[in-house]
């Protein structure tokens, strides 16, 4: 097993639309064996395959960050349910930009496990929230992009600016 590399705002395979996983191989199981390393190092609770620069759509969760309890989703869709909820968010490849966003508060979502076979949960909560934040990476989108034009500006800048400090280590980012 290994950690792999964080892809980071602004690599464009955060902005791409990723593929449908049509078989699951051995490669597939061990990108996300790595794919559960590479959560746990950053202390991440979610994580999607073009986080670490693979363009499936594959994504795993774990809300309260139990080894073995990580749910693993091919393929997901995702319906809302019903009410409106919204957290502080944050995200690996946005390092040190936290904001709030609206998200559905319950939540279906339909998809794959690694074994290919078809799983349908309903979820509110905190899962309810990171699976609509992993979904929107297989989707090319970021959590800032739900913000105001103002805030996602401000985030851009705060980023920028990380990047360009003398001590800014990007590749090891500490979530606050
Ligand atoms: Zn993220």
């Amino acid at each position: 097993m290994s950690i792999l590399d964080l892809c980071y705002e602004p690599h464009p395979v955060l902005h791409a639309q990723a593929r449908p996983v049509t078989q699951i191989t051995g490669e597939t199981h061990a990108l996300v064996r790595n794919m559960i390393e590479t959560m746990y190092a950053h202390d991440g609770i979610g994580l999607a395959a073009p986080q670490v620069g693979c363009d499936l759509q594959i994504f795993i969760a774990s809300p309260a960050q139990q080894r073995g309890k990580e749910i693993v989703v091919l393929n997901p869709r995702l319906e809302p349910i019903h009410g409106q909820a919204s957290i502080r968010e944050g995200c690996l490849s946005l390092p040190n930009v936290w904001d709030h966003v609206r998200r559905s508060e319950v939540v279906r979502l339909r998809g794959q496990n690694l074994s290919g076979k078809p799983i349908s949960l309903e979820v509110d909560g905190l899962l309810a929230i990171v699976f609509q934040h992993e979904v929107d990476h297989l989707e090319g989108r970021l959590f800032i992009d739900h913000l105001s034009w103002f805030k996602r500006r401000r985030a851009l800048a705060k980023l920028k600016k990380q990047r360009f400090l003398p001590d800014a280590d990007a590749s090891r980012p500490t979530p606050d």
